[in-house]
């Protein structure tokens, strides 16, 4: 048995325990699901990440290599208009039709799914994490299905055994697994199945129904026989998902807490097929700022880039890396403790003990990128920021400076140092700078913050402890909270109501500095 603490070992020892008396010559299929009817995001990204964690920890068991395959379900049709992408009447138009019949809207990709699988792809590439993309469609056009689909037809009213009891009692008399593609019109959920024929691999159908709102789709009243193999049909999602774990032979699959019904039907559907269903965990849903649950539709949620932007991509994958069963909020306020608890984890790892080291997400995080990452330094993200907000520079070499300053050890690190700081400015421009509002201090306060700035220039030197100690003071003399008196320094110094520890902001940004601020302030409340 693993005595591993971390989650994704206890994942791999699942996938163990399920399909241990397995042959040992292919690799374990690991797989995860992508529907390209909009951009990947943090949420896409994380169940590859995860998942690769996963593959690494088996391998780390067991000996034995996994592979991942990312499913593109390219021959899902266009439900409804997504939005927030160009071209909204011709993807109404195409309502229907499969995505990966659709042209690309931002028309750079031969499809609209080819479109988002290029960003996929182009995503997970730069990350190196290893994975084979899997196009449903070039999948069931090659025949990779092809097995699986006999086998559903042959099993047809025992699938309906399963799913029927599910559904309102209108949708159940026409239900069917197979969903024909017109081959007048092209869509896919106008057809309906009228008969079928299993000594020939077909079926007959109608192109009659209607969908969707606003925009309401029509059948054109075609009527054919069509072979259910090689991409003329597709298989509606609970029995399509049955059925790739069937022919790919999945043994893990993560998933979604709000897929959990349609797994328990699936998993009935792959033990008809005669196989078992993978092993795998539920996640929680991330949250949006507002806190509630971030759908997959387009525009919602954290786009990779966007992060990236903010923060180096180690501490995307560390935060993606915490326990996934626990939910959590993905918005950009997340990013400055991730960043701090990444560097916090880096730090330790190197005096871990030998039992502990594989449940380190440092670990997980070399193997995946090929690197051990390392950080010896007292800088964090948050000091960072702090420092940008104490000297309000712009100037890419002037806070490196600073820092240089403020802890040595910085020059050993100055490439990650370097990336804080570029992305801390971003960060700052972005989100801490247009809501800062300087309070301009009353006479009594003025008073008090003119005493301040005397007795900090005749402190003698820069200790931080000494420089807290002196608010502390001035506080208890003037007969004041001090937290109120910290409050007052902010909000007139860096028009916020919090910050940093004083003594260590003091200290950061050096006495002189703090001093030139405060005479500035005091300057400008008499109004001259
Ligand atoms: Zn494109
Ligand atoms: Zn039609």
């Amino acid at each position: 048995m693993s005595e591993h603490a971390s989650w994704p070992f206890q994942e791999a020892q699942k996938v163990q325990l399920a399909f241990a008396g397995e042959g040992t010559r292919t690799p374990i299929v690991f797989e995860t699901g992508f529907g390209p009817s909009g951009l990947p995001h943090v949420g896409t990204f994380a169940e590859v990440v995860r998942t690769s964690f996963i593959i690494q920890a088996f391998l780390q068991l067991t000996g034995r290599p996994g592979v991942l395959y990312a499913f593109c379900d390219d021959m899902d049709g266009l439900r409804r208009v997504p939005k927030n992408l160009p071209q909204p009447e011709m993807l109404a138009e195409n309502l229907g039709r499969p995505i990966s019949r659709i042209p690309d809207p931002f028309g750079c990709c031969s499809s609209f799914s080819g479109h988002m699988e290029n960003k996929l792809k182009e995503l997970l590439d730069r990350y190196q994490l290893g994975y084979q993309l899997k196009s449903s469609v070039e999948e069931y056009q090659k025949g990779v299905f092809n097995p699986a689909l006999r086998l559903i037809l042959e099993k047809l009213e025992e699938i309906k055994a399963v799913i029927l009891p599910t559904l309102q009692e209108e949708n159940q008399k026409d239900w069917s697994p197979f969903f024909p593609i017109c081959e007048n019109c092209g869509r896919l959920y106008t057809t309906r199945v009228l008969d079928y024929y299993p000594q020939k691999d077909s079926l007959k159908y109608v192109c009659d129904g209607t969908f969707g709102r606003p925009w309401k789709v029509e059948g054109c009243g075609h009527k054919d026989k069509i072979s259910i193999l090689d991409g003329k049909v597709k298989v509606g999602w609970k029995v399509d998902w049955a059925m790739r774990w069937f022919a790919y032979q999945v043994r893990y699959e993560m998933f979604g807490k709000d897929l959990i019904d349609s797994a328990k039907l699936s998993g009935k559907i792959v033990r008809l097929f005669g196989a078992e269903p993978p092993a795998g965990m539920t996640y929680e849903m991330f949250l949006s700022e507002a806190g509630k649950k971030i759908s997959k539709s387009v525009g919602e949620g954290l786009a990779v880039e966007e992060w990236l932007r903010y923060a180096p991509l180690e501490s995307m994958l560390f935060y993606l890396y915490q326990n996934p069963k626990k939910q959590r909020r993905l918005y950009f306020d997340v990013i400055p403790k991730s960043v701090d608890d990444y560097l916090a984890e880096v730090a330790r790892y190197p005096a871990l003990e030998e039992t502990q080291v594989q449940d380190s997400v440092v670990w997980h995080l070399s193997k995946m990128t090929g690197k051990t990452p390392g950080y010896s330094g007292n800088i964090n993200y948050t000091l960072v920021l702090h420092l940008i907000e104490g000297i309000g520079a712009d100037d890419h070499d002037l806070l490196y400076d600073y820092l240089l300053r403020y802890d040595p050890k910085v020059a050993e690190n100055r490439e990650l140092v370097e990336q804080l700081v570029q992305s801390a400015l971003n960060y700052f421009r972005d989100f801490i700078e247009p809501h800062k509002q300087y309070r301009t201090p009353d006479a009594g306060e003025r008073e008090l913050l003119q005493k301040f700035r005397d007795r900090l220039a005749a402190l003698p030197d820069q200790d931080a402890n000494q420089l807290q100690a002196l608010v502390f003071d001035l506080a208890r003399e003037n007969g004041m909270e001090a937290a109120a008196f910290f409050k007052l320094i902010y909000q007139v110094l860096l028009g916020q109501d919090r910050g940093p520890r004083f003594g260590t902001f003091a200290k950061l940004v050096g006495k002189e500095r703090i001093l030139k601020m405060l005479e500035q302030k005091l300057a400008g409340a008499t109004g001259s």
